[in-house]
């Protein structure tokens, strides 16, 4: 069986209904790690921003936390959530990268006592204008209701490049292997569990947004995850991925996405079409290329953005090697 026909047997169970509250997609995956897996769909209403993953691991000592979900009001419910299972404290959160549906719950998990830590373009980003931006289209689409009590808030801690956190004899690595799915990725590391937080460097069963890093570095971390070679890789979207030939085969597949989109997109460019037609092209690109990514959800609607974006990041390429 093909992965994507396996994938396409999973994916239902994620994208079926939109839950009241975030508890009700708990899942514990390995002896004290706990998942709460997102709906497979664009932020709605219906899903009140809740399309992606977050997760904890509770130790003797305290709780460290992987990203803080969409909103204020699901921070809450993922804090709700950790208080079913432990009432020891939360002591670290870990933003895998400042996109909204990773980090707009941040407040919730500072009041409830954690120390945010996420890479320091974070605080770039929220100086900008994309990022009060973003916070309006967000506001359009969930309205004030929804949204009530979220506060872009940066982190406590910032590292660029790795560190070390003991708690409750567990090592949680903290590691920037570079700039992909945004300037400022970070992942989490547990050597003694081989468990990869990968954020949004890998994605099951969905096609990646390509918008805000590099692709082209975005294939190196995709390497240095396979060297790491997890036994588990728990990523921002989608399923969670068990089993090291089962990882390489997603990690695989999110590089050869990205390798064909690529090679479509500086075709189009060499030859000589405008941004918005290599947009309204790529899907039929892309399929040409493998009629299997129509199945992929929202192949339709993200991989034609990706397009747009990547004709810009190929541009620069192209300059820079002149
Ligand atoms: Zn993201």
């Amino acid at each position: 069986m093909s992965r994507l026909i396996l994938l396409l047997i999973i994916l239902p169970l994620l994208s079926f209904s939109s839950p009241k509250h975030v508890k009700e997609r708990l899942i514990e995956l390995s002896p004290g790690v706990f998942g709460v897996l997102g709906t497979y769909q664009q932020v709605n209403k219906e899903n009140r921003g809740f399309i992606s993953n977050a997760y904890f691991i509770v130790t003797r000592e305290g709780v460290f936390v992987v990203d803080a979900l969409s909103t204020y009001k699901l921070g809450k419910e993922l804090v709700e959530t950790i208080r079913t299972k432990t009432k020891l404290p939360i002591k670290y959160a870990l933003i895998t990268h400042y996109h909204t549906d990773h980090f707009y719950g941040v407040r919730a998990l500072k009041e409830a006592g954690a120390t945010i830590i996420a890479h320091p373009w974070s605080w770039e980003y929220l100086e900008s204008n994309a990022s009060g931006r973003m916070f309006r289209a967000r506001l359009d689409i969930l309205g004030k209701d929804l949204m009530r009590g979220t506060k872009l808030l940066g982190p406590d801690v910032a590292t660029q490049s790795s560190m070390s956190i003991r708690m409750g004899g567990e090592v949680f690595e903290v590691h920037h292997f570079c700039k992909g799915h945004t300037d400022g990725d970070l992942v989490l590391w547990t050597p003694r569990r081989k468990i990869l937080f990968a954020g949004d460097l890998v994605f099951g069963g969905r096609v990646p947004f390509l918008g805000s890093g590099n692709s082209r570095t975005w294939l190196l971390c995709l390497e240095k995850i396979k060297e790491l070679s997890p036994e588990m890789l728990l990523p921002g979207h989608g399923e969670p991925l068990v089993g090291k030939d089962n990882i390489l085969k997603q990690v695989d597949w999110t590089a050869n996405y990205i390798k064909d989109i690529r090679t479509v997109v500086e075709r189009l460019y060499m030859e000589g079409y405008d941004v918005e037609e290599v947009k309204r092209r790529a899907n039929q690109e892309m399929l040409n290329i493998n009629p299997e990514y129509s199945q992929l959800s929202v192949f339709f609607e993200v991989n034609p953005v990706n397009a747009y974006y990547l004709y810009f990041e190929i541009e620069r390429e192209l300059l820079e090697r002149q």
